[in-house]
């Protein structure tokens, strides 16, 4: 596995749900400083497929405070909205190879299939879909579909991939995940007709030829869905690395609920220099253009020269 080969193409894909803020900013600069040290291209992609979670002019915000960072795509910046063709020419093809199928499943009906089978409710544990809609389990037995999901199981079997599926993170190391008694059949468009991230994200990065996704940690766990999503529409996986989270207030995950503010465009100098210091890089030069130069010299000399798993 692994796509180290092809030309370097790396990217930052906001969701447009807020302005960037210091732990998104910190996904930026790392995916920007790695497609730098590597001499590649980096482009953005605005992930705006949940769209009752997007607000309203965040994504060209967000262009506007990458721009003052100067973070700027090298290609036209690409919106999830304006692709769902290729979602829905991805999902036809997992259907006609027998690997996704309607589910009928309200969360409701998952609740109860679990209660049946006499599995608790556990709080801030996810539990897999039960499988009550696979074909293989009778299908949707009259109900009407509602969302559509991976059949895991097959693709995992037909494809003979292993179990658990392994990759490498650059910065967290080796990772392995049953992603079918983890996560199961997974959702590829969601009841209320929207795309899901999983399928979106694997068809635009195939799409796009990215070869290395720097990204958040809080991410990390989508990996191995992800990577079976590859295997099953046949695209290159890339190679991946997870970079360190801000925390907020409460120590979970910088967000708005626990005192993430937006990156200020007047000092974005100070805000590349939070952001460099949680990637473990050093004090920013005079202005932010010598910053994201001595930054990329410092990126390339730990991540691409000497890339030793921390
Ligand atoms: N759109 C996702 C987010 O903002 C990131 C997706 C990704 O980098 O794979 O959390």
């Amino acid at each position: 596995m692994g796509n180290s080969g092809a030309a370097y193409r790396g990217r930052f894909a906001p969701s447009p749900t807020g302005l960037l803020h210091a732990g998104s900013l910190v996904a930026a600069l790392a995916s920007w400083l790695d497609a730098r040290a590597h001499g590649g291209v980096w482009l953005v992609r605005i992930e705006d497929v949940d769209r009752p979670r997007c607000v309203q002019g965040a994504d060209t915000a967000i262009l506007a405070q990458l721009h003052a960072c100067g973070l700027t795509p090298d290609e036209p910046v690409v919106w999830q909205s304006h692709r769902e063709t290729a979602y829905a020419a991805a999902l036809q093809r997992l259907i006609d190879a027998g690997w996704a199928y309607p589910c009928g499943c309200t969360r409701q009906h998952i609740e109860l299939a679990w209660r049946a089978r006499g599995v608790p409710r556990e709080r801030h544990t996810a539990r897999p879909y039960p499988g009550t809609c696979r074909p293989d389990n009778g299908g949707l037995r009259g109900r009407p579909a509602r969302a559509w999901r991976l059949h895991v199981g097959r693709v995992i079997a037909d494809l003979g991939l292993p179990v658990p599926l392994a990759w490498n993170d650059r910065r967290l190391g080796r990772h392995a995940q049953d992603v079918e008694s983890t996560v199961g059949d997974f959702v590829l468009k969601r009841a209320d007709g929207l795309w899901a991230y999983q399928l979106a994200v694997v068809v635009d990065d195939a799409a796009q030829g990215i070869t290395d996704i720097v990204r958040g940690e809080d991410l990390a766990d989508n990996t191995p869905r992800q990577i079976v999503l590859q295997h099953a529409l046949g695209v290159p996986t890339p190679r991946y690395l997870h970079t360190p989270l801000v925390l907020g207030d409460n120590g979970e995950k910088l967000s708005k609920q626990n005192g993430a503010r937006p990156v200020v465009l007047d000092d974005p100098l100070a805000a590349l220099a939070a952001a460099a210091a949680v990637l473990g890089l050093p004090p920013p030069a005079q202005n932010v253009a010598a910053s994201l130069r001595a930054w990329s010299e410092a990126w390339r000399e730990r991540w691409v020269v000497d890339p030793g798993i921390a």
